[in-house]
C-alpha cells in the first residue's frame, strides 16, 4: 500500500498479486483498484494537458484521447476556479483500462503521493458531457481534501462534489421524501461506505447521495460557491490560540465551522433541509 500511495502501481501490483486473498478477503476491494490502475500503468502513456494536470490513457482503447483530454482540462480548471484551488497539489487523471474492473464506481479520488489521482472508467468517456460532469465531481474531491485538510465529513465531501456535478436537488430531495430515507448525520458515513457491488446496496448509496447533495445544495443557495470554500478553510487545523482552545473544550470542527459560516450546527443543518429543499 506504500508503493500504491506512490503511485508506483506496477511495483504494488507484483507485491500484491501473490497475496491478493489474504486476511480473508478483506483487501480483495483495494486490489481490484490497485490492479486496474497498474495494468493501465502497463499499457498506457502519459502527457501533460497544465503543468499541474497530468492525463494518463491506453491508445488503443481511447482513440480520442485529445478531445477527452480537453474536456479533463476544462472540467478540472472550472472545478478549482468555483472552488477557488489554486492547483498547488498536481493532479493526474487516469482513463483505466478496460481490463479493469470497474462496476464498482463512476469514478474515484486517491490521495497520492506527490500528486491525487482520479481514475475513471473508460465508459465515462463515451459521451462529453456525462465525461464533464464526472470529472469535476472528482476533482471537488481533490478541492475538498486539500482545503479542509482530511477533516470534511463524507457528506459534505460528496455533497460538495454533487453539486460540482450539477446534480439536481430538487429532484433528490423529491426522491428522499417519497421513499422516506432521510438520515441522521450521524448515520451518514457508513452509508458511502458499504460494498456496491451488492445491489441491494444501491438505494441505499443511492439515498446517501441524494442527501449529500441536498444538504450542499442548501449551503450553496445561502452564501454560494464562496460560502462552501470558506466553511472548508474553517474545518482545516489551524495553529492560532481560539482553534487550540474550542478543541480542548472537544467543539466538533466541522459544527464550529458551520457556526462560523452560516450560524448554525451539523443537527440544525440536517433538521432544516428535511421535507424539501429551499
Ligand atoms: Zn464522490
Amino acid at each position: 500500500m506504500d508503493l500504491y500511495y506512490e503511485d508506483k502501481v506496477t511495483g504494488a501490483y507484483d507485491v500484491a498479486s501473490t497475496q491478493a486473498g489474504a486476511f480473508g478477503g478483506s483487501m480483495l476491494r483495494d486490489y481490484a483498484r490497485l490492479e486496474g490502475e497498474a495494468l493501465t500503468r502497463k499499457l498506457g502513456q502519459r502527457a501533460k494537458l497544465a503543468p499541474w494536470l497530468e492525463f494518463e490513457w491506453v491508445d488503443a482503447e481511447l482513440p480520442h484521447h485529445e478531445a477527452v483530454g480537453q474536456v479533463v482540462l476544462h472540467a478540472v480548471s472550472e472545478t478549482n476556479r468555483r472552488l477557488q484551488w489554486d492547483a498547488s497539489e498536481s493532479v493526474l487523471v487516469s482513463v483505466l483500462t478496460t481490463e479493469a474492473d470497474t462496476r464498482e464506481y463512476g469514478g474515484y479520488c486517491v490521495d497520492k503521493v506527490p500528486y491525487d489521482k482520479i481514475c475513471l472508467p473508460r465508459s465515462a468517456c463515451s459521451h462529453p458531457e456525462r465525461l464533464a460532469h464526472v470529472v469535476a465531481h472528482e476533482a471537488a474531491h481533490v478541492v475538498v481534501l486539500n482545503t479542509a485538510q482530511k477533516v470534511a465529513p463524507q457528506w459534505l465531501d460528496e455533497g460538495i462534489a454533487c453539486l460540482m456535478e450539477g446534480r439536481d436537488a430538487a429532484t433528490a430531495s423529491a426522491r428522499l421524501t417519497s421513499h422516506d430515507a432521510w438520515r441522521a448525520a450521524f448515520q451518514m458515513g457508513g452509508a458511502f461506505e458499504v460494498d456496491r457491488r451488492d445491489p441491494t446496496e444501491t438505494p441505499g448509496v443511492t439515498a446517501a447521495y441524494d442527501e449529500a447533495t441536498v444538504l450542499a445544495s442548501y449551503l450553496h443557495s445561502l452564501k454560494g460557491d464562496e460560502g462552501l470554500v470558506e466553511l472548508l478553510k474553517w474545518m482545516a487545523p489551524k495553529l492560532n490560540l481560539g482553534f487550540v482552545f474550542k478543541r480542548l473544550a472537544r467543539m466538533d470542527p466541522v459544527d464550529m465551522a458551520l457556526r462560523q459560516v452560516y450560524g448554525f450546527g451539523q443537527r440544525e443543518l440536517f433538521a432544516k433541509v428535511r421535507g424539501g429543499p429551499r
